[in-house]
């Protein structure tokens, strides 16, 4: 696992928690793990992000909503982006993959256990709906490049897993 460190001053966070992911509206920014740092310099809030699949293109919405809830705050923003250490879905806190679940999203499994259900079609990604395993693979991409659609094949129910990244 790749840790970083995030260096984030305490009167930003309930800022940025209020910032959501624009693909997945019920996580914020801040459970994606996409916020690295964000502190005071001059006066001014230095904020760096990594973004989270190149494939997705939220990365430029996220800057904007993140200057526009500082502003409203009454901060100046700059935000910069961060390439290295790529994010992983490591990242994602224990509240993100709560959320993501109550979102009908399947959180990622560990790198292994990733393998085993894209490439060799194992049955261990719980229904988001029943809470089954017997579910299948159906494409390799849901609704976006980040996700793999599966169903159930016990409730029938379609829905999307966050594949694992690192
Ligand atoms: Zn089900």
């Amino acid at each position: 696992m790749i840790t970083t460190e995030q260096n984030i001053d305490h009167r930003l966070i309930s800022i940025l928690e209020q910032v959501s992911d624009p693909e997945i509206p019920v996580l914020s920014i801040m459970d994606m793990g996409v916020v690295r740092s964000a502190n005071f310099v001059d006066g001014i809030v230095k904020v760096e992000i990594t973004p989270t699949y190149s494939g997705c293109p939220a990365m430029d919405i996220i800057g904007d909503d993140i200057k526009i809830a500082l502003k409203e705050s009454g901060y100046e923003s700059e935000i910069d982006l961060i390439l290295y250490p790529a994010w992983t879905t490591d990242w994602i806190t224990p509240r993100g993959r709560k959320a993501l679940e109550d979102y009908g999203i399947a959180a990622p499994l560990d790198p292994e256990a990733d393998k085993n259900v894209l490439l060799n079609g194992k049955r261990i990604v719980k229904c988001t709906n029943c809470g089954s395993q017997n579910t299948r693979l159906v494409s390799q991409f849901g609704s976006t490049a980040c996700k793999a659609q599966f169903q159930c094949d016990d409730c029938q129910e379609p829905f999307d897993y966050f594949k694992c990244l690192k």
